[in-house]
């Protein structure tokens, strides 16, 4: 076996770019079913640090790092925002979700999380599917999602916050919640997507839609209406709102200053690819809702959802989102910042008084 030496270790771990207060970093290894994982909790405060599991094939165990040490600090941010009583934590799986996972590996990272003793509560996230799910409840109780625990795909859920959440931004920009005859961009119409414009036409907004796949795009124009535009053109459409549920960091340097709409408020995770783009677009006069506020539904959902109980508690946390985002965006007027920063200091301080 190589031995590491202790200052390569301490500077690859310890001085992590990434590495903020992150209170456990499990580093997991088991041998026969091969599975090489990361779980990274990042705070407990509020609660078990509730995040999914990604299998992703990472380039070097340094990205994963990365990953799990961002991703967790985000679901401590984005719980804490939502008001759930749960901190923040992410799981990673080194592995190709298409060759290299198996039943055996989410059964033994089961039985890691299980060692966790509940201080960590795993989910679903990229690559890993409703039975990989059922696989690591096997080992472990500490999982949510599943079919036993709860009310299974999130995606509903999280295109219900993003709807309201876009009537919210609609309100405090143009004065009224009322979509009818407003024109939207709605980019990737995926599981989120869709379903959020099907309640933007119910609404009677006037969709153009894009994706990269092209049935995605005949299935909306079929089901709306719609006027279909290039997927790397969604953000110049002259629209009145900007609807991103593609992949993350559609909001940069070059697109930013070609957007039309004055309100931004969608899905996607990540939006922005630097901080200096969330300026860049307050500079510009572009409201921007921010990402993990206000696709919060469907981590609403996964938290909330009891097995026999009806949809009613998640769906009533799920329309607080447009409050959130309202008191954001007023808050962020009064202090001439930006909403994203204002969703972080909400986030911070809801943490600071549970601590105290
Ligand atoms: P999905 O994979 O079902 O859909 C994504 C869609 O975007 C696909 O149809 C894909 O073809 C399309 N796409 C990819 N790149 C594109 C591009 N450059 N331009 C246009 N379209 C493109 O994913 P989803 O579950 O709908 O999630 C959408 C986004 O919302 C993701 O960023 C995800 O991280 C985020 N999100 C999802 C949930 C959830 O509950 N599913 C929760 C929170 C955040």
């Amino acid at each position: 076996m190589n031995a590491l030496n202790p200052s390569a270790l301490h500077s690859a771990v310890f001085d992590h770019p990434e590495m903020g207060e992150h209170e456990n970093i499990v580093f997991v290894k088991d041998r026969d079913s091969g599975l090489n994982a990361i779980i990274a909790v990042h705070d407990t405060t509020l609660g078990p640090a509730l995040g999914g599991c990604r299998v992703w094939p990472y380039e070097k165990p340094a990205d994963a790092l990365t990953d799990a040490l961002r991703l967790s600090r985000g679901m401590t941010y984005k719980n804490a925002l939502a008001g759930l009583n749960l901190g923040g934590g992410k799981a990673v799986i080194i592995a190709c979700p298409r060759k290299d996972k198996s039943q055996d590996m989410m059964e033994a990272f089961g039985r890691h999380v299980d060692r966790l003793s509940g201080t960590y509560i795993t989910a679903e996230d990229v690559g890993v599917s409703p039975e990989d799910m059922e696989a690591v409840a096997r080992r472990t109780d500490h999982v949510r999602g599943t079919s036993a625990t709860g009310l299974g795909d999130p995606s509903p859920y999280t295109a219900l916050g993003v709807f309201e959440g876009i009537r919210a931004s609609a309100r405090h920009v143009f004065g009224s919640a009322e979509l009818d005859g407003r024109t939207v961009s709605v980019q990737g119409l995926g599981h989120v997507g869709f379903d959020v414009a099907r309640q933007l036409a119910d609404a009677g907004a006037q969709l153009v839609v894009s994706d990269i796949h092209a049935p995605a795009v005949e299935r909306a124009l079929d089901a709306f209406g719609a006027a279909a535009v290039a997927a790397d053109q969604a953000h110049c459409v002259d629209a009145d709102i900007f609807v991103p549920c593609a992949l993350g960091a559609g909001l940069n340097a070059r697109t930013i200053p070609q957007i039309q709409a004055r309100v931004v408020a969608g899905a996607a995770n990540n939006q922005l690819q630097t901080p200096a783009d969330g300026i860049a677009l307050k500079r510009r006069g572009i409201h921007y809702a921010p990402d993990y506020a206000i696709n919060a539904g469907g981590v609403i959902s996964i938290a909330l959802a009891k097995p026999g109980e009806d949809d009613g508690r998640v769906r009533e946390k799920t329309l607080a989102i447009g409050d959130t985002l309202t008191r954001i965006f007023e808050r962020a007027a009064r202090e001439d910042t930006t909403p994203e920063r204002v969703a972080d200091k909400m986030a911070e301080e809801r943490l600071a008084q549970s601590g105290n």
